[in-house]
């Protein structure tokens, strides 16, 4: 079963959305394994989001398409200065104020998180998802006020990034065992069975 980490980042903590956002988790079924508040440190989150080619181009390449989509001019001719920009606000907007970090586990438990978080851009997330529901932020005026994009939650990109991003969140003994109601409804092939 995978498990996947979300951080309520300082926007949806301030605005009062913990509970509401972690709802939405719960209604589908995610078991809630981890879960605690946390003013993180610099170190924490430049672990965190790691400043790889990989991460600055899909940074860059994802605001271009919706700079170009919108017609806008987008004047960043370089991934790895914008990236950095990005990052550097990032990490300070991070260590800023509480976050709330949270480990779900489930079938397909990554995606599932990521399609329920839905798009980087809030005024892009389509409705129904957490993004698009509670924020309408958008690359032009998050860029124009040279800051990131508030759309309140970070959850993993993939498995991989999902088991090295829960460690740096959370020991082993902070993930905990027990039993909740789909472990028997949604993965006991015996569950209800006629006898
Ligand atoms: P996601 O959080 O959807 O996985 P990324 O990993 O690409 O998105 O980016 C990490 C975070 O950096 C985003 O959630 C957002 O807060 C911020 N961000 C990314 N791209 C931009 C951008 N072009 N302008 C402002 N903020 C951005």
């Amino acid at each position: 079963m995978e498990k996947t980490l979300v951080l309520i980042k300082p926007d949806g903590v301030a605005r009062g959305l913990t509970g509401q956002i972690l709802a939405r988790f719960e209604q589908v079924g995610l078991k809630l394994v981890a879960m605690k508040m946390v003013h993180a440190s610099h170190e924490d989150v430049d672990r965190h989001y790691a400043l790889t080619e990989e991460w600055m181009m899909a940074v860059y390449s994802k605001a271009k398409a919706k700079y170009e989509a919108e017609g806008r001019p987008f004047d960043y001719p370089d991934h790895k200065a914008y990236g950095g920009e990005i990052k550097r606000g990032l990490v300070d907007f991070l260590k800023s104020a509480p976050i709330v970090a949270l480990v779900l586990e489930g079938e397909m438990a990554v995606s599932l998180v990521r399609k329920l978080v839905g798009a980087t851009e809030p005024a892009s997330s389509a409705p129904g998802t957490i993004r698009g529901d509670f924020s309408h932020d958008t690359y032009a005026l998050s860029n124009s006020q040279n800051r990131p994009l508030r759309n309140l939650i970070h959850a993993s990109g993939n498995l991989e990034e999902a088991n090295n991003e829960i460690k740096i969140w959370f020991t082993d003994t902070e993930l905990y065992k027990y039993e909740h109601a789909f472990d028997a409804v949604q993965y006991d092939p015996k569950w209800f069975l006629p006898s």
